[in-house]
């Protein structure tokens, strides 16, 4: 499991250290960022050089309405369809089409315990939440808040062109009500809550 820019935005904001942190390993410490509040989520974009990662957290109740693991048919189906949307960035976030961003991998995608993830993340799940490392046998247990977390990569032609970033998650996810969005460079570093009414960044 990868480190989170989160945790680093919550320490004083030197970017270089930030952007070194995915070699470093402190495994679940995105589980200590922010409060869990339904309805407000927290983007983080960091741009080094060409790269621009982009992080997302949200408690999984504004993402998909409920916070335990599916248990019907139709809550896997609401699950597998909020999913399908996370792998595209666009459906969090829009940013300049001048800058030239692009996918470049697969998004790292992290769910609690006992949701169905996506088959390559299925592995780490028993990672996730230290306070409950008992076999997951009954999902009972599992009564307490979650959250979903996962983390896109992208590879920018013109990261020049790069300016702003408008929240499009707050249309995909209509549960959504603030979004804390920041923004890091080498140059740069901004952040704000963002609203359905106000939903851009911008940083020149
Ligand atoms: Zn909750």
């Amino acid at each position: 499991m990868r480190p989170s820019l989160f945790a680093a935005l919550s320490a004083p904001l030197v970017v270089s250290g930030l952007l070194a942190l995915p070699a470093a390993a402190h495994e679940g410490e995105h589980r200590q960022a922010g409060a869990h509040v339904h309805g407000v989520a927290d983007l983080a974009l960091a741009l080094d050089g060409q790269t621009l990662t982009v992080e997302f957290e949200s408690p999984l109740d504004s993402i998909l309405g409920f916070e335990h693991p599916p248990e019907t048919k139709v809550q896997t189906e609401q699950l597998e369809a909020a999913l399908a949307q996370l792998r595209d960035p666009g459906a969090l976030i829009q940013i300049p089409a001048k800058a030239g961003c692009t996918v470049t991998t697969t998004p790292d995608i992290d769910l609690p315990p006992g949701f169905t993830g996506p088959p390559d993340k299925t592995a780490a799940a028993p990672d996730h939440d230290e306070a409950h490392d008992h076999d997951d046998g009954d999902h009972e247990h599992h009564h307490d808040h979650a959250n979903i977390h996962l983390s896109h990569s992208l590879t920018c032609k013109e990261p020049a062109a790069l300016t702003d970033v408008t929240v499009t998650a707050f249309r995909t996810f209509t549960r959504l009500r603030t979004v804390k969005v920041a923004f890091l460079s080498d140059r740069t570093q901004k952040a704000d809550s963002l609203t359905p009414e106000r939903p851009t960044l911008s940083w020149r």
